[in-house]
């Protein structure tokens, strides 16, 4: 996908994907991540599995069922028996709510260790515990507040004893430690992979300088290098003005001259401080801006013109750089 360069001032865009890393754990929106029940994603197992209660059935999404023990785990009769969720990544999890059979054994589901870790020392059951359940009754569920504990792994253990293990669903809510994003640069100046590396990494880190990011390549540019030809993208926006002079409206024709009387221009008022603004509909890298003045008359009209650049509209967009 390399075309050949037809002007040095061309666009240059280069693919390759970034991995945010948030510390906190959070990301924009993490309401949105929150609600998302990981353990649906997750591959379980248990330390043994009684007939045909697999250790699948407690994340199968459905929390009751008509009939014995329907939709749930049940463990063999074990000395420590555990059930280990295996959510593929690791997250920092809030929430685990556990829900009980409904036709009967509630003490089957009663003193289960909640615990929550990337280890999978002693499988898994060495992890650091967020909760352990109590007596609750049969068919219902209970939550646990985790506070963002980190890991891959969340295991239901009932240690030391001999014990048959059943649960019928269990949900785990938590955010993505790791964020990918795919970027596609855009670079005014032609750039070699590795300063485009460091530059994109660069820019980006200082836009998020505010937040507790940390950016790493995950895939490096591709240096699937292409240029654009240069286009006016003036043609494509929306232009207005502190005044209008009768019909000589703000719009960009996409004419440099016509005949007659200031044809094809825009013409403000005798304004203080006039001004002309175009909105590209989106923010661009900008190489070149021309300008081009009136061909029948009052060339100073044009003269002391300051071009400024930017993406706030503070003072009508007139306080951006120049
Ligand atoms: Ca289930």
């Amino acid at each position: 996908m390399v075309s050949p360069p037809e002007t040095p001032e061309g666009i240059h865009e280069v693919g390759g994907t970034v991995t945010v890393l948030r510390p906190n754990g959070l990301l924009q929106r993490p309401n949105k991540y929150i609600q998302e029940n990981l353990a649906l994603k997750g591959k379980a197992v248990q330390s043994s599995t009684y007939y045909t209660w697999g250790a699948a059935n407690a994340i199968d999404g459905i929390r009751y069922a008509p009939g014995e023990a329907s939709s749930c785990s049940i463990s063999g009769y074990d000395l420590s028996p555990w059930w280990r969720l295996d959510l593929l990544d690791s997250y920092k999890i809030y929430k685990v709510t556990v829900t009980n059979r409904a036709d009967c054994c509630p003490e089957r589901t009663t003193g289960v260790e909640i615990r929550i870790g990337n280890s999978l020392e002693n499988n898994g059951n060495n992890n650091p515990r967020c909760g352990v359940t109590s007596s609750f009754p049969a068919g219902s569920s209970v939550s646990f507040s985790c506070g963002g504990m980190e890991g891959r792994y969340v295991n239901m253990y009932i240690p030391n004893i001999q014990a048959v293990l059943s649960l019928c669903e269990v949900e785990v809510y938590g955010t993505a430690k790791k964020q990918v994003i795919r970027v596609q640069v855009k670079a005014a100046e032609n750039v070699d992979e590795a300063e485009l590396k460091e530059l994109v990494l660069n820019k980006l880190n200082q836009t998020l300088s505010d937040q507790d990011v940390i950016l790493t390549w995950r895939t490096q540019p591709n240096g699937e290098v292409f240029q654009k030809n240069r286009t006016n993208l003036a043609l494509k926006g929306k232009a207005v003005q502190s005044s209008t002079y009768y019909t000589w409206g703000a719009a960009i024709g996409g004419i440099r001259y016509a005949p007659g009387e200031a044809s094809s221009c825009s013409i403000s008022e005798y304004d203080h401080n006039p001004c002309w603004r175009l909105d590209l509909l989106d923010s661009y890298y900008i190489s070149n801006v021309t300008v081009t003045n009136r061909g029948d008359c009052c060339p100073k009209q044009t003269t002391g013109v300051e071009i400024h650049i930017g993406n706030s509209l503070e003072n009508n967009g007139n306080n951006n750089p120049r």
